[in-house]
């Protein structure tokens, strides 16, 4: 990199990346759980993915009961803790309470979810589901993220052994390596691992199927098997330069500040961010944090295109990032080194988006962020005989989740093309059932 932003301190960086929302105190929750109206039809728990009886679990922080609210809550979904800090609540649960509607705050779901899993954890994780006696039969997941983990805990309820192949070093998926410290920390969803582990689910770590162990090894293993690989391929943004020191991928990036060794995170003095999603504010608010001057958000479209959420960009504004709607890159400029993003303004003709001629710009920045997306690792998953792949998604059955090869099933985001922690958590513990019902011959 050209120039690398100064160091901050420790203190500065501790306070930089502190969760921002802070937790409800003891009193605040009670009095928060007491404003539920336990609503006849619940529009919250239509409105979760998971669907979790959000009235039952609020009701039952109002009478003290903590054991079993937390138990509502992971019956429903065995991720909690990471969706109560990382989930767009405002759109799902809290966008749904009836509270609105009477023009007053929404019940804090969120909050109120992160108080009983927070006492959930400092009771170190009491065992509140007995797996049921072995059934003989065993399953084989690749892929340890929220998707994964949700399948195998639901599994071992069955009575299922069960064997997670991931192949990072620490389980977790992108909870532990992707979402921003500022929403939860790493050992949030460490913990959900250890909670998942007690069920009696193996991990193996650090085997990466397709390459430590073959997928004709997991058949014979195995009596069925559950894709959860997420999606761990970052597109490219096809201009040149792409290979210039200083041009990083978004995952990567973050990655090594959700590992909280941020000393050793290089970021340039001059930060440029492409993309518009939810991934790239989290890069341009993280570059920000760790120190760079000014970082630039370069989105091809407009505001109202923008994949992430409002308070994602309020956020990213009061983070001080400057953006530049309407501006598509067209190379990065620079000798073995990037010295300026060059890109050609846009604008919307018949619907449909076109480049102006002879509009180019250049953005003098030392770093560039690409964060255009993720796509399926395809060349990888052809090794499964007969599994279709359309639009880059695995193709599964709405209700089963098996796929076209009836020994697979898949969930998470790569079947749903990248969506929400709390929508792999959904599909892990429907597959479980489909698994079930399959090897069972239920219908
Ligand atoms: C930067 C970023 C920030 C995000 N922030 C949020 C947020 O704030 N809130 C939210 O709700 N969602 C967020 N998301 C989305 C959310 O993280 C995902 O929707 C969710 O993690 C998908 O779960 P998954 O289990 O399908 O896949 P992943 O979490 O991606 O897990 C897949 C796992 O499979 C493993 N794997 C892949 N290939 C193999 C192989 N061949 N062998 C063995 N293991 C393999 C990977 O190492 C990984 O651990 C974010 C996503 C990103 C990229």
């Amino acid at each position: 990199m050209n120039n690398v932003a100064p160091k901050l301190t420790s203190k500065e960086y501790e306070a930089n990346f502190a969760e921002l929302k802070p937790a409800l105190t003891d009193v605040a929750a009670l009095a928060e759980a007491n404003r539920c109206l336990y609503c006849y039809d619940s529009p919250c728990m239509t409105a979760c993915p998971t669907h979790i009886d959000i009235s039952t679990f609020i009701k039952k922080i109002s009478t003290g009961n903590l054991r079993g609210s937390a138990k509502t809550i992971l019956s429903s979904n065995w991720v909690a803790l990471t969706c109560a800090k990382a989930c767009p609540v405002d759109e799902l649960c809290e966008g749904a309470c009836v509270y609105h509607a009477k023009g007053e705050k929404p019940i804090q779901i969120g909050k109120l979810q992160r108080h009983v899993m927070d006492w959930y954890v400092e009771k170190r994780m009491p065992q509140l589901f007995t797996p049921a006696e072995m059934n003989g039969k065993t399953v084989g997941i690749i892929g340890a993220g929220p998707a994964g983990l949700a399948c195998a805990a639901e599994l071992t309820l069955f009575g299922f052994e069960v064997t997670i192949y991931e192949a990072s070093k620490l389980a977790g998926g992108l909870d532990t390596h992707g979402i921003a410290p500022y929403k939860m920390q790493q050992q949030d969803s460490l913990n959900e691992v250890k909670m998942i582990k007690r069920l009696g689910v193996k991990i193996k770590t650090g085997v990466r199927v397709g390459k430590d162990i073959s997928f004709e090894k997991l058949e014979k293993t195995h009596d069925a098997v559950f894709i959860g690989v997420g999606l761990s391929m970052p597109a490219d943004l096809k201009i040149s330069g792409e290979e210039m020191i200083g041009v990083v991928n978004a995952l990567d990036f973050v990655e090594n500040v959700t590992k909280r060794k941020w000393k050793s995170v290089d970021v340039g003095r001059r930060v440029a961010v492409i993309g518009a999603g939810n991934t790239a504010i989290d890069a341009a608010t993280e570059a920000k944090r760790l120190g760079a001057e000014e970082v630039f958000m370069v989105y091809r479209r407009g505001r109202e295109q923008m994949s992430a959420y409002d308070f994602e960009f309020e956020l990213a504004k009061r983070d001080g990032i400057t953006f530049y709607f309407h501006a598509q890159p067209k190379k990065i400029v620079g000798k073995k080194k990037v010295q300026a993003l060059e890109c050609l303004e846009t604008r919307i003709v018949n619907g449909k988006l076109k480049t102006i001629p002879r509009s180019e710009f250049k953005i003098p920045v030392d770093m560039v962020i690409k964060a255009v997306g993720q796509n399926i690792d395809e060349t990888f998953l052809a090794s499964i005989p007969k599994l279709k792949i359309k639009d880059g998604m695995v193709v599964v059955n709405t209700k089963s989740y098996q796929t076209s090869n009836p020994k697979y099933f898949a969930g998470g985001d790569c079947i749903n093309g990248g969506k929400e922690v709390v929508n792999a958590a959904y599909d892990g513990k429907r597959a479980a059932y489909g698994i079930h019902n399959f090897i069972f011959k239920k219908k």
